[in-house]
């Protein structure tokens, strides 16, 4: 049992197969990330990066080895814990059918309103919610083609604000935005990300940027490992 995570995570010769005759996906990985730190993950497509991403969101779990957080084996940690500290926000920013008010709340269905527009402000949508006819209310699937994949992006971000997690997933959209769009985002991230730790699959040299390390994965390996800046 966690009550509460300072988000120091730990891949101990860490070895995933998806199955077991299957190929070696992540070869034996040793990888220490502090609490608060944050990981761009680049790589070229089916590198692993996505693999990584599922083992700490437990989709999966590794074939031997371990992943821990805060020194506990994510598989001796109650369900229920790891998903309050661990959230994975996928940027191809999934909404569920209900309001914007329903969708921000997903898995904090107890907050009320002022945490829900907290939330929205935090991250910066606040605004552009109020700017719709209903608001908070707003149904996304009637109104859900005219939200735009930025807008879409920061209503996941204050999901994800709300839930509060110790660690962040982040499985950056390749789809990209326009200019101002972009910028919003950018720094909807930044003020999501926090003091979290973060483990971001980054698409964006501006993501890539903002990281304070960033893991280059090939063939299943971590091939580079450095700041930004050394790259
Ligand atoms: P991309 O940039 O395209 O998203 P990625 O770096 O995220 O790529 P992964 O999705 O982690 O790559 O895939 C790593 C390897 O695992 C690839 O060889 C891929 O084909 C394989 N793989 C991914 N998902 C599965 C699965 N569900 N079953 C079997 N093999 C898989
Ligand atoms: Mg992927």
């Amino acid at each position: 049992h966690l009550p509460e995570a300072a988000g120091d995570l730990e891949f101990a010769r860490a070895l995933f197969r998806y199955s077991e005759s299957g190929p070696v996906v992540l070869h034996e990985l040793d990888l220490h990330i502090p609490a608060g730190q944050t990981v761009a993950v680049v790589g070229r497509t089916g590198a692993g990066k996505s693999t990584l991403a599922k083992l700490l969101a437990r989709f999966y779990d590794v074939s031997t080895g371990a992943v821990r957080l805060d020194g506990v084996d994510l598989r001796e940690l109650a369900v229920a814990d790891h998903h309050r500290h661990v959230a994975m926000v996928t940027q191809e920013a999934f909404l569920f059918s209900g309001t914007i008010r329903g969708n921000i709340a997903l898995g904090r269905p107890d907050a009320s309103e002022a945490e829900i527009i907290a939330a929205a402000k935090a991250v910066g949508c606040h605004d552009l919610i109020m700017e719709l006819p209903e608001g908070y209310a707003t149904d996304v699937n009637k109104r859900g083609g005219r939200l735009s994949a930025g807008q879409r992006q920061l209503i996941s971000f204050a999901r994800a604000f709300l839930a509060d997690p110790a660690v962040l997933i982040l499985d950056e959209a390749t789809s990209s935005l326009d200019l101002p769009s972009e910028a919003l985002v950018q720094q909807g991230l930044e003020r999501l990300l926090g003091n979290r730790t973060a483990l971001i699959i980054a698409h964006r040299l501006s993501t890539v940027a903002i990281a304070d390390r960033v893991l280059v994965i090939e063939d299943g390996r971590v091939v580079e490992d450095g700041a930004p800046e050394e790259l």
